[in-house]
């Protein structure tokens, strides 16, 4: 057993040490922005979602974008190619801090768009990248794991296209904490949120933001373990 574990396997041990760390944090991370937007769900505001994005669209001097309402919840989405703020039904017509945070949000990524926000230009260009790799990743990342010992052709491609997807991951991080920070600033400015208010809606966002943090870091540990079975190959 000692000898296992200064013979190389402590790498192993390392790497499922990341792994548990990663699902527990992702774990705590879920449960606490699911309990943060329940509370802030319950603070009423006189603005409906719906309200809150096409005020803060229009204030922004953005006209040529539509505010509709998507079936499904944490469905919420701003879509450049269509020109579409995508609401989720419990924040489209819903009066609330926890609404009025994830529709300003939103916004926030659709003035990053009329602005050219370097980050979501980056991401966007990286989309048809990841979809390709997306598609093809986890047979490529099969077969190079079976065929480790005899090539190491298919698993270098599959590491190639994971990498991908962990710099589209990590140049997320940017964009949401940019589009975060657009909402809360503007929500404060146009009074839609107040001294007391402003906090909470700045706490959901931040419970939000981690989410997209421990999914980078996921996606980090398991390139990180394709590398480190790519060079301990016999
Ligand atoms: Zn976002």
């Amino acid at each position: 057993m000692e000898q296992m574990l200064l013979n190389g396997n402590t790498a192993d041990y390392l790497m499922w040490g990341i792994f548990g760390l990663v699902t527990l944090a992702s774990w705590i991370v879920q449960k606490s922005l699911q309990s943060k937007f329940e509370k802030y769900s319950k603070v009423p505001l006189p603005f409906t979602g719906k309200e809150v994005a096409e005020r803060m669209l229009r204030e922004n001097g953005i006209f040529d974008v539509e505010v509709v309402s998507v079936e499904g919840s944490l469905t919420d989405h701003y879509n450049p190619s269509t020109h579409k703020v995508n609401l989720s039904e419990s924040v489209y017509s819903i009066n609330s801090v926890a609404a009025a945070a994830v529709a300003a949000h939103e916004c926030g990524h659709a003035v990053q768009h009329q602005k050219g926000y370097a980050p979501l230009r980056l991401r966007s260009a990286l989309v048809p990248a990841v979809s390709f790799s997306s598609k093809f990743m986890p047979w490529i990342l099969l077969i190079g794991m079976l065929l480790v010992n005899f090539s190491v052709i298919p698993l270098g491609v599959g590491i190639v296209l994971f990498a991908i997807t962990t710099f589209f991951s990590l140049v997320t991080l940017p964009v949401e904490v940019d589009a975060s920070r657009r909402a809360i600033a503007w929500l404060e400015k146009a009074g839609i949120t107040d001294k007391e208010t402003t906090p909470m809606a700045k706490s959901a966002l931040h419970a939000a933001a981690y989410t997209y943090v421990v999914a980078a870091l996921s996606s980090l540990a398991t390139l990180l373990y394709y590398v480190l079975i790519f060079f301990r190959r016999k």
